[in-house]
């Protein structure tokens, strides 16, 4: 029998967003006496570090990606929407939905993620699309496999040597694995299925504006992943700028490189949360939060991942936009909130634990950055595969995407290789 505490008008949290934040949060209110919403502008929940896997054709979008109302489906308290947020009404304490619909809330919970940044040149993303969603990784796997094809087909040497050129622009984590997986693909996998052109005299080029890949990894790190990229022919340009990006070529420190694609994956920029708000926000566009996660002056509003400045106690820098960050600001805020709604506790401060940082470069090589301690080579490689299918949601797509792998790694080949949708790639 339920008290009378829970009987009164409990307590309506709307999260917006399910990736990795919103949707830990949410369950972490699952079955409480909470009344929660999460509204997402997609169904399904999408883990985001294997995308760059659907547009090298290695997987299929729903190995990666589950619907939130399964997910969510034992929590009887949690309602799914599918919906787009177009905005806060902070006086009125409610969430407005592009369709002119409302959500009333006691607790908000604003997680919507980042996009690209491209750095004041907004027109350059026609031309340089970014990897965020299943449709993006979709249209890039279209393009790629979509300009061998055209190549195949092309009698002009030069013509067709452009066209099998595919340029990266950053040398982060997601350019790394973009340039390894493209290589591999031209190299291996295409390999013996075309006649007229070679795919593995393909042209894979990162551009990295720094002085050198993979920032955020120690040194050693990133040179072992140098080294292993260009093992496997990628041309690294680092300490050059991309100038220009058109419909058929790239301008790269004053050269011109007439490319079949262009992948664009040099900075991310959080989300309208700072304009729905009406806060300032970084020059990442995050919204600064305090050490509950809770925006300063709105003690009921919080926000969580890729949206959040959070600055670390430890180290006073602002937490990476890194799905572990995500994924802890969510449960941690979520038990936060469950134990606030049934003994009114304080929320406690939230402490990032820091589970190691991890790139793959290609088939046997990844690295692995725990701080204290380095992986690098074979090892890293299979912990990244054993951590990666752990991480993803539910048994069936563990195993699904554990049997991919393995019949790949036997064989070099990628089942996806799917032109699908009248886009651009066959311009
Ligand atoms: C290609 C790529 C590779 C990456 N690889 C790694 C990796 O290997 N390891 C790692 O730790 N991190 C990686 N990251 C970073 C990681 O994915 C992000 O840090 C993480 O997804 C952030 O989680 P989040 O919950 O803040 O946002 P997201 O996971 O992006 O989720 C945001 C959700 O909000 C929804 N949404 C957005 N706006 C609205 C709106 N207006 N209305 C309704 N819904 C909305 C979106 O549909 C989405 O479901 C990668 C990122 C990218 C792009």
């Amino acid at each position: 029998m339920m008290n009378n505490k829970t009987e009164a008008p409990s307590p309506r949290v709307v999260i917006v967003g399910a990736g990795f934040a919103g949707l830990a949060c949410a369950r972490a209110l699952g079955s409480t006496g909470a009344r929660v919403t999460i509204v997402d502008r997609h169904n399904y929940h999408l883990f985001v570090p294997l995308l760059y896997q659907v547009a090298t054709a290695a997987l299929s979008p729903a190995d990666i990606a589950e619907p939130i109302r399964k997910i969510l489906r034992r929590h009887r308290n949690v309602d799914v929407l599918l919906g787009e947020v177009a905005g806060v009404d902070t006086a009125n304490r409610s969430v407005c939905l592009a369709d002119g619909e409302r959500l009333d809330y006691d607790r908000l919970v604003l997680a919507p993620g980042s996009r690209y940044n491209y750095f004041a040149h907004p027109e350059w993303e026609a031309w340089a699309p970014g990897l965020k969603t299943i449709a993006d990784a979709r249209r890039l796997r279209s393009r790629l496999l979509c300009a061998f094809e055209l190549a195949e087909r092309e009698r002009d040497p030069q013509r067709q040597r452009a066209l099998l050129t595919t340029v990266i622009v950053g040398g982060g984590p997601t350019g790394v694995e973009m340039a390894g997986a493209i290589a591999e693909l031209a190299r291996h996998a295409l390999v013996r299925d075309f006649r007229h052109v070679d795919p593995a005299a393909a042209r894979v080029m990162l551009v990295e504006a720094g002085p050198r890949i993979l920032a955020a990894f120690p040194e050693a790190l990133a040179a072992f992943a140098h080294r292993r990229l260009e093992r496997l022919g990628v041309e690294i340009c680092c300490g050059l700028a991309v100038e220009r990006i058109g419909a058929d070529s790239v301008r790269i420190g004053g050269d011109e490189v007439a490319a079949g694609a262009v992948i664009w994956g040099a900075g991310i920029r959080a989300g309208c949360v700072g304009d729905w708000l009406g806060v300032p926000v970084d020059r990442a566009g995050r919204v600064r939060v305090d050490a509950t996660l809770a925006v300063p002056d709105f003690a009921d509003i919080f926000v969580l991942g890729d949206s959040a400045r959070f600055d670390d106690p430890g180290t006073g820098n602002a937490l990476p936009a890194l799905a572990q960050v995500a994924h802890q600001q969510g449960q941690h805020l979520g038990r936060a909130l469950r134990r606030q709604l049934s003994s009114e506790e304080p929320l406690p401060p939230f402490r990032f634990r820091d589970r190691g940082n991890t790139a793959i470069v290609g088939r046997n090589a990844a690295i692995f950055d725990f701080g204290r301690w380095q992986l690098k080579g074979r090892l890293a490689w299979l912990l990244w595969a054993i951590v990666h299918i752990y991480l993803l949601v539910g048994f069936e797509k563990r195993l699904l995407v554990a049997i991919q792998w393995l019949w790949r790694y036997l064989t070099y080949q990628r089942g996806a290789r799917l032109i699908s949708g009248g886009d651009d790639a066959a311009r």
